[in-house]
């Protein structure tokens, strides 16, 4: 098979592509693979002119995401420790004759970020590339001699909210230190005041900085098998994770968090929790403006639960609602992950440093 005719079923899916040196898993040498990989079918087929022999990647982005196992029914076993069918989606086989899963992404899927897994001997058990991180397209010929095969030729599906749990189980994300929505507090902001105040007890501590709930209080019970359902505080900064899909404060900034435990409590906390959040927020170096300041304090949790990421940021100090246009790098507010997300989209240096090595398959 040509690079042209292997590549051509993944451009129309809308899944970007680019060439790969032939009988390998590298990108050629000097290639920005982040900057070039394209659905332009016009460029694809320029590829093509220039060495049919090229082998054919697949890269991760916002759309697409990809579960690769590396080891036998890898995907049997996962699906039936969480008690569920094997998903039916596009599936490829590797040159090992292992199962590699594309699926279009979904909210959860993109807030794991690349995970990838050992078995308790060291080798790998699978990896999650939800990122600017490649798979090699069925057609391309594996150094082994054997080639990547189809095993479903169908239509991506969303990858389902189990096999996202299932992967969250079993990895941890990049950097389990960072919380994406974690804002600065006042130096007198008190944590365990105001887990007095909302009634919220913790059970304990994860990574010195993630302070497990006993109960959510998204939906006032413990989700099953989760570790994760927490506040971050590292003593200056305060954020929030659930990592329960269903959860209505999954995906949640810190502001929205607290805006929906006022509303339960009837009450907002009387404490210290922003310092001079006024001053900050008007301040010219974040880049933002304020709208709607004299809108009426109460906040519905209709309210505190809708619209994650839209820029919408709940304002302790007063309960006005304002809207917020975040900078990049270090948001002040709570609603970074999308936007540091999509500038990594495009950023090469972490493709050449490490993205073709931590990338291979198998
Ligand atoms: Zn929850």
């Amino acid at each position: 098979m040509s690079f042209l005719s292997i590549a051509t079923p993944f451009v129309e899916l809308g899944i970007p592509v680019f060439p790969l040196t032939p009988k390998t898993k590298i990108p050629l040498s000097g290639f920005h693979f982040l900057e070039e990989a394209t659905i332009d079918p016009a460029k694809v087929a320029s590829w093509n002119d220039e060495n049919p022999d090229y082998n054919v990647a697949l890269l991760a982005n916002g759309e697409f995401c990809f579960l690769e196992f590396d080891v036998a029914k890898g995907m049997s076993a996962a699906a039936a420790e969480m008690e569920h069918e094997i998903p039916l989606t596009r599936t490829q086989v590797s040159g090992k004759g292992f199962g590699h899963y594309i699926f279009r992404h979904t909210e959860r899927s993109r807030a794991l970020g690349n995970r990838s897994v050992n078995l308790p001997d060291g080798g790998e058990w699978f990896s999650f590339r939800a990122d600017n991180k490649y798979l090699v397209g069925a057609g391309s010929l594996h150094p082994n001699g054997n080639y990547y095969q189809n095993a479903r030729d169908i239509e991506p599906i969303p990858m389902p909210g189990w096999l996202c749990d299932f992967v969250e189980k079993h990895s941890t994300p990049a950097n389990p230190k960072e919380c994406d929505n974690a804002v600065e507090v006042s130096e007198d902001f008190d944590f365990d005041d105001m887990m007095d105040f909302y009634g919220i007890g913790i059970v304990g501590e994860k990574d010195d900085v993630w302070q497990v709930v006993e109960e959510c209080p998204g939906v006032g019970y413990r989700h099953s098998g989760s570790t994760l359902t927490a506040f971050y505080w590292d003593g200056r900064s305060l954020g929030w994770s659930c990592f329960a899909q269903e959860c209505p404060l999954h995906g949640k900034s810190i502001g929205q968090v607290i805006a929906f435990l006022n509303a339960q409590k009837g009450e907002p906390y009387k404490g210290v929790i922003w310092e001079k959040r006024d001053d900050e927020l008007l301040d010219s170096k974040w880049d933002i403006e304020s709208l709607d300041d004299d809108e009426p304090h109460a906040v519905a949790p209709e309210d505190a639960v809708r619209g994650i990421g839209e820029g919408r940021e709940v304002d302790q100090c007063n309960g006005n609602r304002r809207r917020v246009r975040k900078p990049r790098g270090t948001p002040p507010c709570g609603c970074g992950p999308e936007i540091r997300k999509q500038s990594r989209l495009f950023d090469t240096k972490e493709s050449k440093q490490n993205g073709p090595v931590r990338s291979l398959p198998n």
